[in-house]
């Protein structure tokens, strides 16, 4: 983290050079001052892009329509962002315009939350013109600015509101609140990619439950994708503790088993999430009203998939998650085999028995055997194997 500061100093310090101003803004400096871990390090600068780049050996121009650059510093990246005030939305969504700006408070006034609105300079200073500080001691998420306005503007704003209460276990404050619940129709207009970011956030939460039950109860949910269709089980939402889970994985998967989903591709397509996360959290999610310690089981999802669903099963049924895990891990590490590969007789072996044509009976046949290896029935040799094969052909 040090390091990461170091950076952010050495670009602040080459920018005030070249007769800028430079600040770290936004949530490093909230997760700075609550002592938590800093993911990354953004940057302010009064500096236009095509002047952060030329200041700059390596730099990435990732969203020059919006004024950031990215500055690299020892394989790490900073996102050094002009000061900049956004003109009237056209669509709620997108500003029509960007315009740079010689004001860190303008730029400041523009974020969402008070507690997302300060900055600090190269000496440690900081701005905090919205009360940002006081914010975070009482715990509060508020806007800058009037909230209905501020949610009006851009409603993924009601979406990180969530996000932020649930991850920092803060309280929306009274007003922003209940804009977030007037306003939550507004919702449907945003990007479904980007409602699926804050979201599985909020899901990674220490407050998730929490922050579930609320938006059922505040329908919420109604404006969001697939949620309402199954609103009547969200009670179990909130009584789970979502704080165990160890992948987001486990966390779609869990809220599709609690909600009692059976479609879980389609849900998850209507949250726009990859095949690959799909296929992922499926199988955690057909397994998990089975008992995995089983070898056939063991074998098909693997010691990590395995280990996984027995844990959400744990957790599901009100046990400590680690239950019988060592257990189950052992188990999976004496069982006979762990890939068809190690089999001891091939699909050639079996042709030879049966004297067929090759065909996709052999995969058929070699699945047999995988199996009663797995419970041996027989053991995984040879002789034993073919031997008992034949005695089929009787
Ligand atoms: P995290 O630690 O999860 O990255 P963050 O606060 O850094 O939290 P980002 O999404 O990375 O969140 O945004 C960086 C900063 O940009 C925020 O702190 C906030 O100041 C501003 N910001 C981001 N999204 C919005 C938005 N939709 N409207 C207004 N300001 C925003
Ligand atoms: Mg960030």
């Amino acid at each position: 983290m040090r390091d990461l500061f170091e950076g952010a100093q050495s670009i602040m310090h080459r920018l005030e050079e070249a007769g800028f101003q430079a600040y770290m803004v936004g949530g490093c400096i909230r997760d700075l001052l609550l002592d938590r871990e800093i993911g990354d390090i953004d940057i302010a600068t009064s500096a236009l892009p095509a002047e952060v780049s030329s200041l700059f050996q390596k730099t990435i121009p990732v969203g020059i329509k919006h004024g950031t650059v990215i500055v690299r510093q020892e394989s790490v990246s900073f996102e050094v962002t002009t000061f900049r005030k956004e003109g009237k939305y056209v669509d709620r969504r997108h500003p029509s315009s960007v315009e740079y700006i010689e004001s860190l408070e303008v730029d400041l006034a523009r974020r969402d939350f008070t507690i997302n609105a300060m900055a600090m300079d190269r000496f440690g200073r900081i701005h905090d013109p919205f009360g940002g500080r006081q914010d975070l001691q009482n715990q509060l998420i508020k806007t800058v600015g009037n909230p209905s306005e501020r949610f009006l503007e851009d409603p993924l704003r009601i979406m990180r509101a969530l996000r932020f209460w649930s991850v920092m276990g803060f309280s929306l404050e009274t007003e922003t609140k209940r804009a977030c619940v007037s306003l939550s129709k507004e919702l449907k207009e945003i990007a479904v990619e980007r409602l699926a970011v804050e979201f599985i956030k909020l899901l990674r939460g220490r407050d998730a439950a929490g922050c579930l039950a609320f938006i059922f109860e505040e329908g919420i949910s109604s404006s969001l994708p697939e949620l309402e269709r199954f609103k009547d089980r969200s009670d179990s939402l909130s009584s789970f503790d979502w704080t165990r889970l160890e992948s987001d994985e486990e966390r779609w998967a869990a809220l599709l088993f609690l909600l009692g989903v059976t479609d879980l591709p389609g849900f998850l397509k209507s949250w726009k999430r990859s095949n690959a996360l799909i296929r992922e959290a499926g199988l955690l999610f057909g397994f998990l009203d089975k008992d995995v310690r089983q070898p056939l089981y063991l074998y098909e999802l693997g010691e990590e998939r395995a280990a996984s669903c027995l844990r959400m099963r744990n957790l599901l049924q009100g046990k400590k998650a680690s239950e019988d895990v060592q257990e189950l891990k052992e188990s999976y590490r004496g069982l006979p085999i762990h890939s068809r590969k190690q089999l001891a007789v091939n699909g050639r072996d079996i042709v030879k028995v049966f004297e067929r044509e090759k065909g996709p009976w052999i995969q058929k046949v070699l699945g047999e055997i995988e199996k009663s290896v797995l419970e041996k029935t027989v053991q995984n040799n040879k002789e034993e194997i073919l031997s008992w094969v034949r005695s089929w052909k009787e």
